[in-house]
């Protein structure tokens, strides 16, 4: 079936039932007749459907579905069919561009790259190369991010490199990890397709993985449909479709999911063969969650005692069950313990390694994935353990460097340390790539403070002119999507090649190319003084990844550029034993937890605290899964007197990160051109706020301006999405992340989006507090 459906009024298209098969939909907005179409996969989120760019006179004129895909059957979403026509964007940077006095000029791609060498060599003079940082992103290619890993690690020898996955994706990774050795998501999403059981935890993927919900959505509507458990404050599409919708109060996911877990036990719904068999720590988990009775839990999540008795049933006793967890989780407190006690649900019961079971530790941006794999993280490439000495040797060897150039004396420093040691001087040089700061992370106040500061040097990659491009001293313009060659791996572990279909505009190049120059004006050299990155285009790039990733867990040593140009999507792992990559991990039961194989020896999960060598040698898992458990602890804000709602911040359907493409695209932006606050109808009720009424949202650490929409929204709780900035308009505050808290998950590190206190009011009140004055604040808002 072919669809030129309007995706944009009707995002998820007509249903096709799930009958034994997934039901091929080609989904187009090809604009014109098309001269060429060329292989690519989409990356405007994790799912990573594959599509075709349809090139007409050298300039893309439109996309569509590719029906033999395994990921989508041809089905595109909103953002998949518009998204391209921000490559055509008339504001495009085309030359590097360099900061004096605060103004910009246009320099040569020379003098640019010229003048980041020089402050290179001078910071790592006068600092040494523990003063230089890298944040990159989510949505550069796999070859990029490995040239950037080896030329961090390698190179220059800095612990100081994350991407912008610590927002987004660092507690999947993490969780994977405390529960299973390694990152790596054990599921296919062949799975949807013959589950039994859906959970979605924190996850609204209807929203943000509008394809994959159509492939859920289609199982719904077909014969045998699975039962479908939500847990979300908001009332999200899944929600709607839920048969157990648990709208809990914020910061409440680990008692919650311990309430879940306590049922299970009590009624003894557990594989005791697979937890003896394939399991350690079974004794503690159970001895915690004794405590939490449907009672307790249900006080403290504030959601109705027989709704967890009903979701529990389900969960305990579905014979297949895929489980999706999200921002709901990553973003809020707790969140790598809460996460983990989904893993342990799945392990309970015995539901891993087969089909119709699986855990998706979702990630949110399309090349997520490859960022943790590459090591543009911080993390080591191929899943390798920072703490394990023949780890080390290992890549070593295999760059032929002396080991002690290879940051490993202590965990990699994460995004939120990084910006910290920029804000105490400790970092001189930060070099961002394809993300935008300015407004993603959390306080934005203190942010935008950090790069004013005279002494921290700021290199930024990109296609256009971001709020934090705005502040760099050096702007390089970057190729995106379309323009360059290149592999992305979706959530899970399909890997597709782009090809490149258009060229970039003006002297914009490829991120690759860049970290390629600046790796030769550097002049990295191995121990035999030959260039350190011995490759110069991304399929030599990708042949030097496969060296790097064979024999450990994600290993593409199977995989050539020509296999995945002639199929649509590959698995990993993939071997030359197995060239058509693998859909299920640990389908014998054995997880690669071993001490020798892991990639972490895990952590305390509420103090972070690293747990040493010898401690995790001593009771070395051996292969089995560890259930590790956790207890509630309170959020560090919560509602008080004066601040008496909780804010979450989240992401919309027509729009991706901080809009820098999707704002530029006119069918999306029209659909969402502003940021709203979400609030109940309670809540405006007794406020007397109207719908669209504008309101200001004030924190402890600043405020917005934005105007109210009024939904069903569990009361006291308000949702305002975090994609709107300042570089299309800026006559008032409006990023969501002025209110947000510098607080993060001991574990993932990953930043509380999610638990915020603030109060509202009508704009110029500083706004007022409702509970205590509530008469006053109605006649004042009306
Ligand atoms: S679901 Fe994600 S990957 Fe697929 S078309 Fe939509 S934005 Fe692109």
């Amino acid at each position: 079936m072919t669809s030129t459906r309007n995706s944009l009024e009707d995002v998820w298209g007509p249903r096709t039932p799930y009958r034994g098969q997934w039901p091929e939909r080609s989904d187009s907005s090809a604009e014109a007749n098309v001269d060429t179409w060329i292989p690519s996969a989409c990356v405007l989120c994790s799912n990573g459907c594959g599509v075709e760019i349809g090139v007409k006179d050298g300039t893309i004129v439109g996309v569509r579905g590719r029906a033999d895909d395994r990921v989508n059957r041809g089905r595109l979403g909103p953002k998949g069919l518009y998204g391209w026509k921000a490559n055509a964007s008339p504001d495009r940077l085309t030359r590097p561009l360099i900061q004096t006095e605060g103004r910009f000029r246009e320099a040569s791609w020379d003098e640019a790259m010229e003048l980041i060498v020089q402050k290179s060599q001078e910071v790592r003079r006068h600092y040494t190369a523990g003063a230089i940082g890298f944040y990159t992103s989510g949505q550069l290619f796999l070859e990029e991010y490995y040239t950037l890993g080896v030329i961090g690690k390698a190179g220059l020898g800095t612990p100081h490199m994350d991407g912008n996955t610590r927002l987004c994706t660092a507690t999947s990774s993490a969780a994977l990890k405390e529960s299973f050795g390694c990152d790596g998501q054990p599921g296919s999403y062949s799975d949807i397709d013959t589950t039994d059981a859906l959970f979605n935890f924190g996850h609204n993927v209807a929203e943000q993985q509008t394809v994959l919900w159509m492939r859920m959505l289609d199982r719904l509507s077909g014969p045998n449909p699975p039962k479908l458990v939500v847990v979300d404050p908001r009332p999200v599409p899944a929600a709607l479709k839920a048969d157990v919708h648990l709208s809990i109060k914020p910061g409440t996911n680990v008692a919650i999911m311990n309430g879940l877990l306590h049922l299970l036990i009590k009624h003894d719904w557990l594989d005791h063969q697979y937890l003896s068999a394939h399991t350690v720590g079974f004794e503690q988990l159970e001895k915690t969650v004794k405590a939490w009775t449907p009672e307790r839990t249900a006080r403290l999540a504030d959601v109705p005692e027989n709704k967890i008795r009903d979701a529990a049933e389900i969960l305990g006793t579905a014979p297949t069950l895929v489980s999706t967890v999200l921002q709901g989780v990553y973003q809020s407190m707790q969140a790598t313990a809460a996460a983990c006690q989904v893993n342990n649900l799945h392990l309970l019961r015995g539901l891993l390694g087969r089909e119709g079971c699986g855990i998706y530790q979702m990630n949110g941006q399309p090349t997520a994935q490859n960022t943790r794999e590459c090591g543009a993280d911080g993390d080591l490439p191929g899943f390798r353990n920072w703490d394990n000495p023949s780890h080390i040797a290992d890549l070593a060897r295999l760059w032929n460097v002396e080991p002690n150039i290879i940051p490993h004396w202590a965990p990699p420093t994460h995004a939120m340390q990084i910006f910290r040691y920029c804000e105490q001087g400790i970092i001189k040089l930060l070099w961002i790539s394809g993300t935008n700061p300015a407004v993603s992370l959390p306080d934005l106040r203190r942010i935008r403070r950090i790069f004013n500061q005279k002494d921290l040097f700021v290199v930024v990659q990109d296609a256009f002119m971001t709020e934090t491009a705005a502040r760099a001293d050096v702007i390089l313009p970057a190729a995106i999507w379309g323009e360059k060659t290149g592999c992305c791996t979706n959530v899970d572990r399909t890997v597709h090649l782009s090809q490149k279909a258009i060229e970039p505009p003006g002297e914009a190049r490829a991120d690759l190319d860049i970290f390629l120059d600046y790796a030769e004006r550097m002049n990295f050299r191995d121990k035999d003084g030959q260039p350190l990155v011995k490759w110069r285009t991304p399929e030599e790039a990708f042949e030097a990844w496969k060296a790097c990733s064979k024999g450990r867990p994600c290993d593409y040593s199977g995989m050539t550029y020509e296999r995945l140009s002639t199929r649509s999507g590959i698995q990993w792992p993939c071997t030359i034993e197995n060239p058509d990559g693998t859909s299920h991990l640990y389908t014998d039961g054995h997880f690669p937890s071993d001490a020798e194989y892991c990639e972490t020896y895990g952590h305390d999960f509420d103090t972070g605290a690293v747990a040493t060598p010898e401690r995790y040698r001593a009771h070395d898992p051996q292969g089995r899964a560890v259930l590790k458990a956790s207890n509630y602890l309170p959020p560090f804000e919560e509602p008080d007197e004066q601040f008496p709602f909780w804010l979450t911040t989240g992401r919309i359907v027509y729009q991706f990160h901080t809009r820098t493409k999707t704002g530029r695209v006119e069918e999306l932006q029209s659909k969402a051109p502003e940021p709203f606050v979400e609030i109940s109808n309670q809540d405006a009720a007794d406020y007397g706020i109207a719908d669209g009424e504008m309101m200001e949202v004030r924190s402890r650490r600043g405020y917005v301006q934005v105007p109210a929409r009024i939904t069903g929204i569990r009361p006291g709780v308000l949702f305002i999405p975090f994609h709107y900035g300042y570089w299309d308009e800026n006559s008032h505050p409006r990023a969501a992340n002025e209110l947000t808290l510098v607080e993060w998950d001991p574990v993932s590190k990953q930043p509380h989006f999610k638990c915020a206190a603030v109060r509202i009011g009508k704009p110029g009140t500083s706004g007022l507090v409702p509970k205590l004055v509530k008469t006053i604040v109605r006649k004042t808002l009306e």
